[in-house]
């Protein structure tokens, strides 16, 4: 029982443990993503605003090239000499020095001169050098578009000598190198111009149409991307649809102060959802460790309670089997006192019987003696004919001879084995069959008897006989003790207690030894009245039958003996009834 309350305590609280483990698990996706999102989107901002600098950097660094040019000595004779030889080295170091694409010189004509880069084809009308005539002084901006996606950034100033315009110098702005440096798998950038056109782009797609239309297009799936697809999420992360697909991607818009550019940039909710999983497999990895020792300790105790109750159960049953024997032992020495019991009550009796032969042989003696003087008396009176007084010998005779009988009787009785008669008996029979004997007696000393039997029957077991001859002998001495009372009353009381109790008391003058009361051959009557074996032979009779003989005096008047038996009840009757 107690191994199964355990058992649900153990279970209820890994379940509990799981419990609180999915709970932190759910909170913490839901903070954590919203933390992750939070500084992703920061970050994009920054790098945004980072990324818009950059290019304001580069465009106003490479802005003033044209203009110094545009007052360079050596490029002003050269197009007034019309000797370019050396100009082209010094375009092609200013070129490297300030990491511009490249520069070119063009005269009056539109016809190309020089140019950083080492091969050009020259007569390459790159401007109608009419057009800037209105704006001669100044430098002007031009986004060239090459071909579908491919942008060239300008800045073009007119060479200005006396005046008049002599040439005019281009610088060609390197964008596109942020597109290679702004690639990632995690973000999509584009720069659209004025006209929302996206002229730099990391998704080469995009460029050249305008941004709106950009962003609805939509990868073609060809059968390698397809199964580049399934093959992994890094190129997956790479098409254009991943970037956005409803909430998967983030938008920041950053406006670049410049010829009114915008700048948008696109990131991935990817490695927002990837570093919150990462963290969440760490928590996992840490609850699944404190399960596995949550088991492994639950798993110890209860190894060790199932030990323990192993072997408390051991010592139990050695315990059990050791009692076993003690009982089987028990028994048998109870068996064997049994029988000693027997014996040693048998033995006694022959003791008493002994020490009563003795007495009784003393005791018969007398009549004996006196049986031959009357004899001896009778015989002298029937020589000389003297009938009458001869028979009254005979009957004193007779009278001897009776009394000679009532002691062997009672000595034949004792001598008898308790269990030989043993049967369920009323004691209201008993009294009513001690009475019905005692009768002549009775009637004859006008003595009151009160009998209160009760109605209802009470049962003990024991032989009739000997009851009765144990009553008979109680009432005999209560009509000697009342033989000289004025009123003598005898009561016999029949009690249901704890036992059954059978009561006689008297009016009589009481007992005066209780010490000597129940020895053998205690008697305070006159020799041929008493014996003194009564009361010793009725002790022992009740005794046999687990009972048991008390006496007190009365505190009004009188002597009060009580036989008290084992009363058969209904339940030892019917255990009886069977055995017989
Ligand atoms: P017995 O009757 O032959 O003397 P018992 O053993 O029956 O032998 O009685 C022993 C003695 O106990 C009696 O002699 C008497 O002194 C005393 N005794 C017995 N019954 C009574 C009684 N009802 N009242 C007073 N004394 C009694």
């Amino acid at each position: 029982m107690y191994l199964i309350i355990e058992q649900h305590k153990q279970k209820l609280l890994v379940f509990g443990f799981i419990l609180i483990g999915l709970i932190v698990l759910i909170f913490s996706n839901f903070f954590l993503t919203e933390r992750f999102a939070e500084t992703t989107k920061t970050q994009s901002q920054l790098r945004a605003v980072r990324q818009a600098n950059a290019i304001i950097g580069e465009l106003k660094r490479s802005q003033i090239v044209p203009f110094l040019l545009s007052q360079d000595p050596m490029i002003i004779s050269g197009l007034l000499t019309d000797k370019y030889k050396k100009i082209s080295e010094r375009l092609a170091s200013f070129a490297s020095e300030i990491g511009l694409s490249e520069l070119r010189l063009f005269d009056s004509g539109g016809n190309l001169v020089a140019s950083s880069k080492v091969t050009f084809t020259k007569k390459v009308v790159m401007i109608d050098p009419h057009q800037l005539k209105s704006d001669n002084e100044s430098t002007i901006f031009k986004i060239e578009q090459q071909n579908k996606e491919s942008f060239k950034f300008s800045y073009l100033r007119p060479i200005v000598d006396r005046g008049k315009s002599i040439g005019y110098i281009v610088a060609d702005v390197n964008l596109t190198q942020f597109e290679e440096r702004w690639r990632s798998p995690f973000e999509a950038v584009l720069i659209a111009d004025a006209n929302g056109q996206v002229v730099i782009s990391t998704e080469q797609r995009w460029k050249g149409k305008n941004i709106s239309e950009a962003l609805l297009l939509k990868e073609p799936k060809t059968a390698l991307n397809r199964a580049f697809h399934l093959a992994g999420e890094y190129l997956e992360l790479n098409t254009l649809n991943n970037f956005l697909d409803g909430q998967a991607v983030m938008r920041v818009d950053v406006s670049i102060p410049y010829n009114s550019w915008e700048l948008s940039s696109f990131s991935s909710y990817k490695s927002v959802r990837e570093r919150v999983n990462a963290a969440l497999a760490i928590e996992i990895m840490i609850f699944s460790i404190i399960v596995a020792l949550l088991f492994y300790g639950l798993n110890r105790r209860a190894q060790s309670q199932t030990i323990a109750l192993k072997k408390e159960s051991d010592e139990l049953r050695a315990l059990n089997l050791l009692l076993k024997n003690e009982v089987s032992i028990r028994k048998k020495v109870e068996q064997n006192l049994e029988v000693v019991e027997q014996s040693l009550i048998q033995s006694q009796k022959l003791a008493v019987l002994g020490e009563m032969s003795a007495a009784v042989s003393h005791e018969l003696n007398q009549p004996l003696a006196a049986m031959k003087t009357y004899l001896a008396a009778a015989k002298l009176l029937f020589d000389r004919r003297r009938t009458q007084e001869a028979l009254s010998s005979l009957q004193r005779i007779d009278d001897l001879i009776e009394r000679m009988s009532v002691i062997t009787k009672q000595l034949k009785s004792h001598a008898r084995k308790v269990s030989d008669s043993m049967v369920k008996i009323d004691l209201r029979e008993v009294v009513a069959n001690s009475i019905a004997i005692m009768e002549l007696n009775l009637k004859q000393d006008l003595i009151t008897i009160q009998l209160n039997l009760g109605k209802t029957e009470v049962m003990v077991l024991g032989d009739p006989i000997r009851l009765e001859q144990v009553l008979i002998n109680l009432i005999r001495n209560s009509l000697d003790a009342v033989k000289d009372e004025e009123k003598p009353v005898i009561v016999i009381t029949l009690l249901i207690q704890e036992n059954a109790i059978l009561r006689i008391s008297d009016n009589g003058n009481g007992i005066e030894d209780f010490e000597s009361l129940f020895e053998p051959f205690y008697t305070t009557k006159d020799a041929g009245d008493g014996l003194g074996l009564g009361l010793s032979i009725s002790s022992s009779i009740i005794t046999d039958y687990g009972g048991r003989l008390t006496a007190r005096n009365s505190e009004v008047k009188g002597a009060i003996f009580e036989i008290e038996l084992p009363l058969l009840r209904d339940d030892n009757f019917s255990i009886l009834t069977k055995d017989n």
